[in-house]
Parts: structure tokens; C-alpha cells; sequence
């Protein structure tokens, strides 16, 4: 490892898997922490906890605002663990200077976001820092919540499942960077940034038979079939004309050279999904708001040992990698 941090550290990819692994796992090794699960799974199944911090730039962008994120980050979290969320803290550490408004607003946000998922903040700090210390606000949320459907897990996929994608893909990070560099071409570009948990409920509802969910926030999909091919040691094949991709992330992709796979998502997930209930699956996600464009995506096989395949259009393959570098940093 370098001997100072990089932005790469925190990409979500593999220099943020390899600091995780060889600074943080080893210190705080224990079995819970290793399953690395969306949300650690505690007190005998019955409960899920997670943590996240927000920095994204900028705070308020098309979409949603950096209050709205820091509730759907941690709620989506929870609920990838077929967790209902409950409880949240919320912790702010303020730039002196800040907008009285604009905090009031992105408080707002927050507001609102915790009612779609039936959660309350119930603990919280402020921190205010001299100008210059924090670029304007940083916000990190801790949240718990009851899990309604237990047993769904990363490191359970196996070749009975079906890989479906929720809604289309890279519209968080496409819209982050549009907004950041100023790109004007996409005017019907925003962020996917939206609670999951109204959509999870439902699954469970439908007993639909759910192995494994993942939000597909930093690293994008790419990341996240990479983390369950490694966790559940299985090769998973991705069609690459049946993910479902917008003519505006498309655009930006072209434009950039960027891999809409490898960008960030906020309120879109993958699933794996028993084989008998994948078109049971589609129909209820079709029916909901913020999954109306779910896709089967893939399957899982047995070909390679932990590793993603990308069968293009064309029929040719490709290794599908775990995204590395930094793009896009403070995209979340
Ligand atoms: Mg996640």
C-alpha cells in the first residue's frame, strides 16, 4: 500500500477494498464484520446496523440534496438486509460561515425522507470548525432497524439465482459530475438518489424468495457483482444489452469515457433472486415508483471462480473488473 492516502482509497473499488481490509479489518477483526453485509446483522438475526458519512459536492444537485442522501445511504443500507429502518442518529459537522437557509433546508430533506421509510432520528452531534477546515457540511448517519426477512446475504448466491438490476443505471454519479463540470447537454438527467425500503417491503410482501440485495452506490454494479462473485465464490454472467441504461448516462459515458456499469447509484440496487421467482420479482418491481425499469441482467454459473463475465452485444466476452482510480471523487 502507498505510503500516504489517496483519493483512489475511497473509490469504493479496490484501493478502498484493500484499505479496508489491511488497516481496518485487521484491527477490528471479528465475524460479524467479516460477512461484510450492506448492514452487520446483529442480537441473533433480529436486528441490522449500519454507518455511513456523507460529503458529496455539490450538496444540493438535481435530484436530491446531501440531507435527502444521508437518509436514503444508511435507510438503503439497512434495507438491503431486509431490514425495516428504525432508528438513526445524525451527526453534522458544519463549516463556520455556513447558510443558516441552506441547513435548514437540507434538515428539511432529511424530514422527508425519513417518513417514506417510517424512521426517527433519535441521537445526533454538531460540530462547527473554522472556515477552511470542512468544505461546508459533512454529514454521517448511523441507523438500525428490524429485520423482516432474515437469511439475505452476499455470501449465499449460488447458481439457482438470477441477477436483476432495479431501475437504470449511473444516473447519481452521471448527474454529480454533470452538475460539478457544469455540463448542460442533459437537461432530464438526475440523480436516482430515492429510499429503497418501500420497494424492499413489498418483495417480502410477495414472499418473493431473495437471496442477496445490494445497493450499487459507489463502484457502481460493477463493484457489487465483483464483491458477491469473490463473497459467494461463484462467476456471475452479465448480458450486456439487457442493462438498462439512459440516453443521458449514455451520452455523458460516451462523452467521458466513462463505464455507466462502474458509476454510482443512490436508490437503485441488484438483486439475486431464486430462478422461479425472478418473473414474480420483475412484476412487483415494475409496480413501483423507483423500479420501473428493473431488468434480468444475468446469471450465475460456475465458468470462472469468482469473477464477473460481460457477454456484449456482439458476442464477444470480457472480464468485468472491480472499478479502480478515482473518478469521481465526494460523489456521495
Ligand atoms: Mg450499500
Amino acid at each position: 500500500m502507498s505510503k500516504t492516502i489517496t483519493l483512489s482509497h475511497g473509490n469504493g473499488g479496490e484501493e478502498n477494498n484493500e484499505l479496508i481490509s489491511k488497516v481496518f479489518y485487521k484491527a477490528f477483526k471479528n465475524e460479524i464484520l467479516e460477512k461484510s453485509e450492506d448492514a452487520a446483522v446483529i442480537q441473533n438475526g433480529t436486528l441490522a446496523f449500519s454507518t455511513d458519512s456523507f460529503t458529496v459536492s455539490p450538496i444540493i444537485f438535481p435530484g436530491a440534496d446531501i440531507g435527502k442522501l444521508a437518509v436514503c445511504g444508511t435507510c438503503n443500507d439497512l434495507a438491503m438486509m431486509g431490514a425495516k429502518p428504525k432508528y438513526l442518529t445524525c451527526s453534522v459537522i458544519l463549516e463556520e460561515g455556513f447558510e443558516m437557509r441552506t441547513l435548514e433546508r437540507i434538515v428539511n430533506s432529511m424530514k422527508k425522507e425519513l417518513e417514506i421509510n417510517g424512521a426517527v432520528v433519535v441521537s445526533g452531534d454538531t460540530k462547527v470548525v473554522p472556515k477552511g477546515s470542512v468544505d461546508k457540511i459533512f454529514i454521517n448517519t448511523t441507523g438500525i432497524g428490524e429485520i423482516q426477512k432474515a437469511g439475505i446475504s452476499s455470501n449465499n448466491i449460488t447458481t439457482e439465482d438470477i441477477i436483476i438490476v432495479s431501475n437504470s443505471i449511473g444516473k447519481h454519479g452521471a448527474t454529480i459530475f454533470a452538475s460539478r463540470e457544469g455540463i448542460e447537454l442533459s437537461s432530464n438527467l438526475k440523480s436516482d438518489c430515492a429510499s429503497l425500503w418501500p420497494i424492499v417491503e413489498k418483495l417480502i410482501q410477495n414472499d418473493i424468495n431473495i437471496t442477496a440485495l445490494r445497493d450499487a452506490t459507489r463502484g457502481g454494479v460493477s463493484a457489487v457483482l465483483n464483491e458477491w462473485a469473490k463473497q459467494s465464490d461463484v462467476c456471475i454472467e452479465i448480458e450486456e444489452k439487457e442493462v438498462p441504461i439512459c440516453d443521458e448516462v449514455n451520452g455523458i459515458c460516451e462523452l467521458l469515457g466513462f463505464e455507466a456499469l462502474s458509476l454510482a447509484n443512490e436508490g437503485t440496487f441488484v438483486l439475486a433472486i431464486k430462478q422461479e421467482d425472478a418473473q414474480k420479482a420483475l412484476e412487483v418491481l415494475h409496480g413501483c415508483e423507483n423500479s420501473k425499469e428493473a431488468k434480468i441482467i444475468g446469471k450465475v454459473t460456475q465458468q470462472y471462480e469468482k469473477r464477473v463475465i460481460l457477454n456484449s452485444a456482439w458476442g464477444t466476452k470480457r472480464f468485468l473488473e472491480t472499478p479502480t482510480g478515482e473518478l469521481l471523487p465526494r460523489i456521495c
